[in-house]
């Protein structure tokens, strides 16, 4: 529920009210704006009927908030959320490229790939230390001595770096060496990592869509991290399974639309896994910025064919310089800063 105060509501009238909603319960949200001060009420429906605001004279109007998810709510907050990855703004008018290997692999691995995203003017480094893998046959990721990797990388580059947490009971381990966790589209409904990440870390959350998951599915994912206490996070489309076999997945960029209507966080796309074709990256991305993604997320290899994970979609110096070549005028045309 959303309790709109009238212009000349002081800050002891708002706190009045507020305290009357933690009183029964419920979750009591504050929003001071430029002329109004609005209020959020969260929880039981039937508790917040018992809330009787109508009485407040302070109270200008009450409105239900419609959608099942609350928190990431358009109703709730109107402007776009701006997200920082260790001092990066993602969101409100950034275009924003992520970019590195699927898996980090080693040292002279992930160093050659972050010269070579940095020196095209990339400011975040994405890498798996822990990969979800669909067999456990496959490699499975340098775990810690991953992360470790990327900690040195970060220094070293000036690149702070998005990796996926796969285990609730990691949070903390990579609180210390990551500045975004990354969760994957396997996890997307894992609500124990959910809960970890928003209750462990304030740092940001990049949500992937799970390959089968409904755009609500997302967006409630997204409401678990928030509730939890952690508000810094970034939704991103990594496309779904659908009758198609001639691409890896279906880039689904009514998603990103859709999403920009009904959320306020920002939304990535993942162009890699979402084709799984490394030559329909670059126009995938064209139109992820075409349709209004704050970003990208994109896998690159310096050397593809020795890639222990996703060699086939991955990008080489070479494409990587071209995509970021050509998706400068889409930036631009979007009323964007890359
Ligand atoms: C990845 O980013 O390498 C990955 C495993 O992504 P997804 O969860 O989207 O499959
Ligand atoms: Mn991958």
């Amino acid at each position: 529920m959303i309790i709109i105060l009238k212009p000349q509501a002081s800050e002891k009238d708002a706190n009045e009210i507020l305290d009357k909603i933690s009183s029964l319960g419920l979750k009591p949200l504050y929003m001071p704006g430029i002329e109004r001060t609005v209020l959020g009420a969260l929880g039981d429906e039937r508790v917040l009927r018992q809330l009787h605001l109508d009485s407040y004279p302070m109270v200008d109007e009450i409105k239900p908030v419609l959608s099942p998810y609350k928190l990431v709510s358009r109703e709730l907050q109107a402007h776009d959320s701006i997200v920082s990855i260790g001092g990066v703004k993602v969101g409100g008018g950034n275009f924003t490229v992520i970019a590195g290997p699927c898996s980090v692999e080693s040292e002279a691995q992930l160093f050659g790939v972050s010269e070579m995203i940095k020196q095209q003017g990339v400011p975040l480094l994405r890498g798996g230390a822990f990969k979800p893998r669909t067999s456990p046959y496959s490699f499975q990721g340098l775990g810690l001595e991953g992360l470790k990797l990327l900690k040195a990388a970060k220094e070293k580059y000036d690149l702070p770096v998005v990796s996926e947490i796969i285990d609730p009971n990691d949070a903390k381990l990579m609180h210390e060496y990551v500045d975004c966790y990354q969760i994957g589209a396997r996890n997307m409904q894992n609500f124990r990592l959910l809960e970890a990440v928003g209750e462990q870390s304030d740092k940001a959350v990049l949500l992937k869509r799970g390959m089968s998951a409904t755009l609500e599915e997302l967006l409630l994912a997204a409401e678990y991290i928030i509730n939890a206490g952690n508000p810094n996070v970034i939704l991103c489309e990594r496309g779904i399974r659908t009758f198609e076999t001639a691409t890896r997945n279906t880039l689904d960029l009514n998603a990103v639309a859709y999403l920009k209507e009904k959320s306020h966080l920002p939304v990535f796309v993942d162009p890699s896994h979402g084709t799984g074709v490394r030559s329909l990256i670059n126009p995938l991305s064209r139109a992820a910025v075409a349709v209004g993604a704050d970003g990208i997320i994109v896998e690159a290899h310096l050397n593809p064919k020795e890639a222990l994970s996703d060699g086939h979609q991955a990008l080489t110096a070479d494409d990587f310089a071209t995509l970021m070549a050509d998706i400068k005028p889409f930036v631009s045309a979007a009323g964007k800063t890359l």
